[in-house]
């Protein structure tokens, strides 16, 4: 079966063929850094990870460029009022956006190109000018140039509005604007005041670029005039996404995106994380809580990502136990493992079910049903004695392939010396049948963190996550 995603532009499930197979060219809209990140907006990046990873799972190569958004109106505005140096005020967030990618174990993009760059400035400047010669492009009374609306016919097919139906209200200088404020977009703005010391010169005087043609120039900068997939969340659709097809588009005379992929929002309560709402929580603030990067992941990454994603700390806890689940039986297979030599007999790990799953519009609910399934049947089997150790390793390599997409191993933690002292002392007491000194130990370990269980195979133990008491939250 080949992979299959919606495309909000059709509105339909398509087979995906990307212009020149192996190459995915994958373009995602990046944060932007007037702030810490939320985790509603990772939830759009953990899916974009999730896309990546499967593609690569089916042998596709994928070169994806991240943008950061690092000058617009919101930047500059808290800029000013934090009273520092655009530059200097978004490096900080660029900072703790990595270092939070890297807790979400989030791929590293190909290429993180950020607005405020000379060579992206040039090619912005570079395509206003193009769109100027074509008449599309015109430069207004108030300085700033907008785009020409009724120079494309096409505006409002990927969000699929009426355009007839909605009354046009002129020109928008604002990035962000309501579907009923339909208009010509700013691809420069004019400096004023409010801009202070930002600004760069061009053609039509001190100004600098609207938010959507930042996109399009470092999108066909790095990615040439035609792109595979564009993804961001729904919220992105209109008018950012519509903004980037008519500038792109007529620019380059070519389609700009084959497949557009969004995801829907991280709600709390029944409405949109959103700093404008205040209902968020950034990655620290959940950490401070005592939740690690890989749970916060899980609890992102376990719910399609076309349908709504309600936000709750018993959604968290969930993600803890699932991922205790995985880590015991993980280390039950590895201890297994290494006990003989003995062939593989069972046919789980030829198992392709998880991968089926995601090609189906990445799937990720019955992917992990698929996994959860192979956990308690491996289980079952290793229980009754019928597995063997090849059988474990066999099962092992067929986890490695699937956690290469989820990226849910432990976090890599040593065993202190001190637990690893009286993790003998109570294998010895076991072995003595000195089952009073056992339990005392079993105790002392799970006051440190460490969960024990005895098996046939022997005690396994695993670490409870830091903090698991913020689960009773
Ligand atoms: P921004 O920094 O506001 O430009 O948003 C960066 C990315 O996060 C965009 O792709 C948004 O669509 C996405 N995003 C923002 N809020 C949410 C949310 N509550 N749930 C999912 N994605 C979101
Ligand atoms: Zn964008």
């Amino acid at each position: 079966m080949p992979v299959r995603f919606f495309n909000t532009y059709t509105r339909e499930i398509e087979d995906f063929v990307p212009i020149a197979p192996p190459l995915v060219r994958m373009y995602t809209c990046g944060p932007t850094v007037y702030n810490f990140a939320h985790i509603g907006n990772f939830r759009a990046y953990v899916f974009e990870d999730l896309l990546e990873r499967h593609l690569e799972a089916r042998g596709f190569k994928v070169h994806r460029v991240m943008n950061l958004t690092d000058v617009d109106d919101k930047t500059i505005r808290n800029s000013r009022a934090a009273g520092a140096p655009l530059e200097e005020f978004t490096r900080r967030f660029k900072e703790a956006f990595f270092e939070d990618l890297k807790r979400l174990r989030i791929k590293p993009a190909a290429e993180y190109p950020a607005a405020t760059e000379p060579r992206y400035i040039a090619k912005m400047i570079e395509m206003i000018r193009e769109l100027e010669s074509l008449g599309i492009a015109y430069q207004a009374e108030d300085g700033s140039v907008y785009f020409r609306l009724s120079r494309f016919p096409d505006y409002g097919r990927l969000a699929h509005l009426n355009l007839d139906e909605l009354r046009p209200t002129g020109r928008i200088r604002n990035d962000d604007y309501e579907k009923e404020s339909i208009g010509d977009f700013a691809l420069w703005k004019a400096w004023d005041e409010a801009d202070g010391e930002v600004g760069w010169d061009s053609p039509w005087g001190r100004g600098r670029p609207g938010w959507h043609i930042e996109c399009s120039a470092m999108a066909t900068a790095l990615l040439g005039p035609e792109l595979d997939i564009h993804c961001g969340g729904v919220d992105n659709i209109f008018p950012h996404h519509e903004a980037e097809i008519a500038q792109s588009e007529c620019c380059t005379g070519k389609k700009f995106v084959r497949y557009w992929l969004h995801c829907a929002h991280l709600m709390v309560q029944g409405q949109k994380m959103a700093k404008s709402v205040g209902n968020f929580y950034t990655l620290r603030d959940l950490t401070e809580k005592g939740w690690s990067g890989r749970e916060i992941r899980y609890a992102l990454i376990s719910v399609n990502y076309r349908l709504p994603l309600n936000f709750t700390f018993e959604g968290l806890a969930a993600a803890r136990s699932a991922l205790v689940r995985i880590d015991e039986w993980a280390a039950r297979l590895t201890e297994l493992a290494g006990t003989g030599s003995r062939a593989s007999a069972h046919a789980l790990a030829a198992e392709t079910g998880f991968q089926t799953a995601l090609d189906d519009d990445l799937n990720i609910a019955g992917a992990l049903g698929h996994l959860f399934d192979t956990i308690r049947e491996s289980n079952r089997l290793m229980d009754q004695g019928q597995f063997t150790a090849g059988d474990a390793r066999a099962l092992l390599n067929w986890w490695n392939g699937v956690n290469g997409v989820l990226a849910f191993e432990p976090e890599a933690a040593a065993i202190p010396a001190e637990i690893e002292a009286l993790l003998d002392k109570r294998a010895l007491a076991r072995k003595n049948k000195d089952w009073p000194a056992s339990d005392r130990l079993r105790d002392e370990l799970a006051a440190k963190g460490w969960e024990i269980k005895d098996t046939k195979e022997g005690q396994r133990f695993v670490r409870r996550p830091e903090g698991a008491q913020a689960a009773q939250i």
